[in-house]
């Protein structure tokens, strides 16, 4: 029997056009987004195999589009061999040489500019490097870097040669470097003596040394970047340093020569709702959405300058700063630091510097910088920006509207760009020339991505404004090909419904008349009140359109009567009320979110924090919250959350 269908209850009708001036200068029109709309749809595979031999540099043609013989394990381009770092370097030499491929900019304000001729031979010498220390095709390097050109090198460095990397966020403790190395069998692990961030030097080698003792036999080598260049231990029959490895080695590299499906690296999610798990992608396919959303939805030109602010330990930090930008010999900036050091205006200071004229982050990172004022990026010539772009989770509309208004001077199209860990780019996105964007909506699928909505019994849902699962139909290019060392988890996680006919993204989402997406939420996440089924991003959004309120998060507490109740945290833009609680705000915010949305979404409890629990990627987690409101002991994996102490906030403990 399928369930009641989620439920909207967001009214967002706000429509924002690009300026004529962005579509005179836009790559895709709607004629031609139009005609590539109508190829995949007569012919899905053959619309995928066109732009493959377009975009990609083979060194041996697929004849073969798609393998599913074992699905859903699906192998795309079986035939073909290429290799990534050669589409990413070699074949920008013969144009772009001297063009500067990567601005890095140190969080204590130093700079340099890198061309590709530069790079390649760096990513050349350290490659030949890795091979010296013993590392072949197929052998996992773990990447435990600063947010440094070094680290990128050192990711297409094993692309190179065809070892797979696993990349684990700088910030991440011993115990959960030690739990990915452990999964991935690492034979090497790239690291630093340090790095900068916040103010302070981030212990990468000490750390890693933690993660190694006693444990991790299957690790040889540990290289060592010296970036801070204070004191750490080098253990002599282990550690050496990227100098010294690096110092006679050639400046050219011939290319591992790669099946398109082998695998390119292996990534943990973010954890928001669980175990993260090893998610596996492979050469061609991957690299193929990589490129094809830089033209799409970033519309990436020769003279761009394009800013993802993710680290390289997230998916972002993968597709839109090691991959994407590179294959598409674009210039862009790499910043090692923290947007708030040496004060909130950073980001606006690097993107006034260097010319910033695409600028991606996080609507978490739009949500802090928005509550420090709009008087901070007014401060600076933020005039050579021209597309903006939000990833991680679903954006508010009223952090939209800001960042439209105040950050882009109400000249930039949004991209509002929703994607996963697991699809390796872009899937549902607008086309900044065409798409008429929308505040919290990330507008359409992409060509060639066939997303839809179903209810439980997997039956396509085509009423507006009812939301349900969102799911893919047909597989694409840079889809998951597992979970590392557990294909059934794969299985059971991403195709467990509807005789594994549909990927299941894990996230609600409702159509609205035009067509577009909106996400609502996380299934894990959907509210029961009164059997009116709930999405957590609508409420939120009517909490965070108060204006004395910078940050929500809504979830259900076991009700007597209606199931469940609405329980809201939130972040005030000015102090924390004593112990958290307000009843006078309280009432102000019941009140407001009844006239917004409805008497059926007024929070019944409302406790007040300074922050909220997030995982090291920036995003809301919010089944601690849900073990908060029940008054439960956290026992959940918390391994990836970033503000522990918040959590004793929360519990009324502090
Ligand atoms: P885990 O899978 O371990 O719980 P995670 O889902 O946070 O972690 P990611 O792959 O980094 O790991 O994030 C993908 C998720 O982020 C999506 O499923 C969706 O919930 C959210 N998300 C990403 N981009 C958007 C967007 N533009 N709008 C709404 N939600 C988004
Ligand atoms: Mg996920």
């Amino acid at each position: 029997m399928a369930q009641e269908n989620i439920e909207s209850t967001l009214h967002e009708d706000r429509q924002f056009p690009p300026s004529k001036a962005f579509v005179d200068t836009a790559s895709l029109h709607a004629e031609q987004l139009e005609a590539l709309y109508q190829r995949a749809e007569q012919d899905h595979e053959g619309f995928w195999a066109d732009v493959a031999r377009a975009e990609i540099d083979w060194k041996q043609p697929f004849a073969k589009t798609l393998d599913d013989s074992n699905a859903p394990h699906y192998r795309w381009f079986p035939d073909g061999k290429l290799n990534v770092s050669y589409n990413c370097l070699d074949r920008q030499l013969e144009k772009n040489a001297d063009k500067t491929a990567i601005i890095f900019e140190g969080e204590q304000g130093d700079v340099e500019h890198i061309s590709y001729r530069d790079l390649h031979q760096r990513v050349c010498v350290f490659a030949n490097a890795l091979k010296a220390q013993g590392v072949t095709k197929g052998d996992r390097v773990v990447i435990y870097m600063p947010m440094i050109t070094e680290a990128v090198i050192a990711m297409q460095a094993c692309a190179r040669i065809g070892a797979i990397h696993s990349v684990v966020f700088g910030g991440f403790s011993a115990s959960s470097l030690k739990d990915r190395i452990e999964d991935t069998g690492a034979k090497l692990v790239i690291t630093a003596d340090g790095g900068h961030r916040g103010g302070k030097i981030v212990e990468l080698k000490n750390t890693t040394d933690q993660a190694l003792d006693g444990a991790c036999d299957t690790v040889e080598t540990v290289i060592v970047f010296k970036r801070t260049g204070h004191d750490v231990r080098m253990n002599p029959s282990r550690d050496v340093w990227w100098t010294d490895i690096t110092r006679d080695q050639p400046d050219t590299c011939e290319p591992e020569w790669m099946d398109a499906a082998d695998p390119l690296f292996l990534l943990y999610t973010s954890g928001s709702t669980g175990k993260p798990k090893g998610i596996q992608h492979g050469c061609g396919g991957y690299l193929l959405n990589a490129i094809t959303s830089m033209r799409w939805v970033f519309d990436i030109q020769d003279s761009d300058v394009f800013w993802c602010t993710a680290d390289v330990g997230w998916i972002t930090g993968h597709t839109y700063v090691a991959y994407g930008p590179l294959a598409t010999g674009a210039t862009q900036v790499i910043y090692e630091g923290v947007p708030t050091v040496p004060d909130a205006g950073r980001f606006w200071d690097v993107c006034q510097r260097h010319g910033v004229t695409i600028f991606y982050t996080a609507p978490t990172a739009i949500r802090a910088l928005m509550k420090v004022g709009d008087d901070v990026p007014k401060g600076y010539d933020l005039s050579a920006l021209r597309l903006l772009g939000t990833v991680g989770e679903p954006i508010n509309p009223e952090a939209w509207m800001w960042y439209y208004n105040v950050i882009g001077g109400g000249r930039c199209p949004i991209v509002d760009t929703w994607w996963q860990t697991e699809t390796g780019a872009h899937m549902i996105a607008p086309v900044p020339g065409v798409t008429h964007a929308k505040p919290g909506s990330c507008t359409r699928p992409l060509p060639g991505i066939d997303a839809a909505i179903v209810n439980d019994d997997g039956e396509e849902i085509t009423k507006a404004n009812q939301g349900g699962y969102l799911v893919i139909r047909k597989p694409w290019p840079s889809m998951i090909q597992t979970i590392w060392g557990d294909d059934q988890r794969y299985k059971d996680t991403y195709w467990p419904y509807f005789d594994g006919k549909f990927y299941l993204a894990g996230d609600s989402a409702r159509q609205d008349v035009d067509g577009f997406y909106w996400i609502m939420g996380r299934i894990d996440d959907v509210l029961n009140v009164s059997g009116h089924r709930l999405g957590t991003m609508e409420i939120e959004s009517a909490l965070v359109a108060h204006p004395k309120v910078a940050e929500a998060a809504v979830v259900g507490r076991p009700h007597d009567v209606k199931g469940e109740a609405v329980f809201a945290y939130v972040v005030l833009k000015g102090e924390r009320p004593e112990g958290g609680i307000d009843d006078e705000m309280t009432q102000e915010l019941r009140n407001w979110v009844g006239t917004e949305i409805g008497p059926i979404a007024k929070p019944d409890d409302i406790r007040y924090s300074d922050n909220l629990p997030k995982t090291r990627s920036g995003k809301i987690m919010r089944r601690l919250l849900r073990a908060i409101a029940k008054g439960e002991e956290i026992t959940q994996d918390t391994s990836t959350l970033e503000n522990e102490s918040i959590l004793l906030q929360l519990q009324g403990k502090a």
